[in-house]
């Protein structure tokens, strides 16, 4: 059978790339502060308002219910059109929790929750990491104790993205006292305005105040906001962790291959200490190219776990490979720009609209530890993907990439199919 992005496909992106042109704001966002986060409620919210927002999220709870491959599409087009970067005040809510909820959670919780995310009404936080469990989250120590029909919480947590502004928390407590490592944990809702709960931020090098310490002083929560079981939390936090690492970073993968082309660009027209354009060294045009085709392969990667997730529902752990790929290539790129700018670009004063390649310098640091850290995940990472790896080859060959059968992806229809890749445009191939 042959598989190409369907007339709906093409047309969905036609009709995306149409209103985006139009609707994309041209005033940059505030760095950070209440300002940034009024700016991404303002903007998810214009999105809901004109049917763009959910685009895989079911529709019972305000999404499109399209499918994963639309959803793909989507992030493409908000990256071509160099739309507000998706990883903002309401990333956590978007890409994890509310997947999280509408996975995992009541019925109540998803018709309570899932709509008020899409419209942007409710930004939220993530309080897994604490001082001494970050690496090793299941040795958490923030207390939960039941108490009637209520959960009774005391602790602290660490590295908080966002808790200032944040509605709600998706929050992991030890509820069993003598449980051992990852079992006795539970994950909570926690209404980021019930007293007894403390903010105390922590500036970055990225000149801002994104995380935060949190500390809980007897905040007491509803037994009612546990997503899964009392005492499952490890598993509905994996079930979190697969959406943050996978699907997550979705918009990141494919914007990755746009950057690559900004470098690129960049490498025609800055010039080397030695008065040559950066381009013309063999060096750095050869590592450009090599991370240019690594985005290809991602991009495909990409496509394959969608395939995957829209028949499983939760992303399998490919994403975890995605993960580790996308935090190497994007640092890969930040070196390279680097050298190409020369060093001294990084005395930024924190103003990431004037200065953006030093800002996604930055990042690129950021983001080899959330989400777990490069090095201990890494080796994580390719332990939960071994399996899933097995036979998942992409590869190159003179007529593009490939990947091998095992790799090929299935649609909804269990019909299968290879990558083609033209013009930075990836599209399934027929294999029969
Ligand atoms: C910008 C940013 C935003 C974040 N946002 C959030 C968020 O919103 N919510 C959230 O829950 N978390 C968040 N995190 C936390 C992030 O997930 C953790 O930082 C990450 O999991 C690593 O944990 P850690 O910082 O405690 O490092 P550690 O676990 O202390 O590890 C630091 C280093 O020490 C090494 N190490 C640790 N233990 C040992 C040992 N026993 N022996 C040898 N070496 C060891 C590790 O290999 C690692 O290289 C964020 C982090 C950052 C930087």
């Amino acid at each position: 059978m042959d598989l190409y992005y369907s007339d709906a496909d093409r047309e969905f992106r036609s009709r995306a790339r149409t209103w985006l042109k139009a609707n994309v704001p041209d005033w940059p966002r505030p760095a950070h502060g209440s300002e940034a986060a009024a700016f991404d409620r303002e903007w998810q919210r214009k999105m809901y308002d004109h049917g763009w927002a959910g685009v895989a999220w079911p529709s019972e709870y305000g999404g499109l219910g399209l499918s994963g491959l639309q959803q793909v599409i989507w992030y493409e087009e908000l990256a071509r059109a160099n739309a507000p970067h998706y990883i903002n005040t309401t990333y956590i809510a978007l890409m994890h929790a509310g997947p999280t909820v509408a996975a995992r959670g009541t019925e109540e919780q998803k018709k309570f929750h899932l709509p008020r995310i899409l419209r942007g009404d409710s930004l939220w936080c993530q309080g897994f990491s604490e001082p001494n469990a970050g690496s090793d989250l299941a040795s958490l120590k923030t207390r939960g104790v039941v108490e009637g029909d209520h959960i009774v919480v005391n602790g602290a947590k660490m590295w908080t993205t966002d808790a200032q502004h944040a509605d709600y928390q998706e929050l992991l407590i030890r509820t069993d006292p003598d449980s051992l490592r990852h079992k006795g944990l539970t994950w909570i809702i926690c209404d980021m305005r019930t007293p007894g709960i403390d903010i105390k931020p922590i500036r970055t090098m990225l000149h801002d105040e994104h995380v935060n310490m949190v500390f809980y002083d007897d905040v007491r929560i509803p037994v009612s906001n546990v997503v899964g079981e009392i005492g499952g939390g490890w598993s509905t936090a994996l079930a979190t962790l697969s959406f943050e690492r996978g699907l997550g970073f979705i918009g990141d993968q494919l914007e990755l291959y746009e950057r690559v082309g900004r470098a690129i660009d960049l490498a025609g027209k800055v010039r080397l200490e030695d008065g040559r354009r950066a381009i013309e060294d063999d060096g750095i045009a050869q590592r450009l190219a090599s991370i240019k085709a690594d985005t290809i392969a991602i991009r495909s990667m990409t496509l394959a776990d969608i395939a995957e997730t829209d028949r499983a529902g939760v992303p399998g752990p490919k994403g975890s490979m995605m993960k580790l790929m996308v935090t190497t290539t994007h640092k890969a790129l930040s070196e390279v720009v680097g050298e190409m700018l020369g060093w001294s670009f990084l005395e930024f004063d924190g103003d990431r609209t004037a200065y953006p390649w030093v800002y996604d310098y930055l990042w690129s640091w950021v983001f080899s530890i959330s989400g777990g850290n490069e090095r201990d995940s890494a080796r994580d990472h390719r332990r939960s993907l071994a399996p899933a790896a097995q036979g998942a080859v992409i590869y190159r060959t003179a007529q593009g990439l490939r990947t091998n059968a095992a790799a090929i992806p299935r649609r909804g229809d269990g019909s299968a199919g290879i990558f083609r890749i033209e013009n930075g445009e990836t599209d399934f191939e027929s294999t029969r």
